[in-house]
């Protein structure tokens, strides 16, 4: 059973503005609430200490993302997910641009072209 994983950051004011990355959590096993809970990346909450949230906000914590086991938490879903959308446009412009520099590249070539494989024919 994969590991859930919780995203999370800490509160304001806790620690420095810079110090408040996403931090992936894996949901503690043992039943009753925890004395606190530790991040993939190694780092300790106590109670009050995080704010949960329900999607990427701010920077993530790179080493909690290098960390993680798996990608089945939601959040790194929907972090790929962002990451192969925006590939998918850069790809389809590049195709619309080939298909444009193509189309280009054949005019221009296009009746030089002709005339050559013509004279070859006649001589
Ligand atoms: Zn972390």
């Amino acid at each position: 059973m994969p590991t859930e994983l919780l995203l999370a950051r800490p509160v304001a004011g806790s620690v420095g503005e810079r110090e408040r990355v996403a931090h992936l959590i894996p949901m503690p096993q043992e039943p009753g609430s925890p004395a606190y809970l530790r991040a993939c990346c190694g780092a300790r909450f106590g109670p009050g200490e995080l704010e949960l949230l329900d999607q990427i906000a701010g920077m993530p914590c790179e080493e909690c993302l290098v960390k993680a086991p798996g990608a089945e938490s939601p959040g790194l879903d929907q972090l790929g997910a962002g990451i192969l959308a925006r590939l998918a446009a850069i790809e389809s412009r590049l195709e619309s641009f080939s298909a444009q520099l193509a189309s280009v590249l054949e005019l221009v070539a296009g009746p030089d072209r002709k005339a050559d494989h013509e004279d070859n024919r006649d001589g």
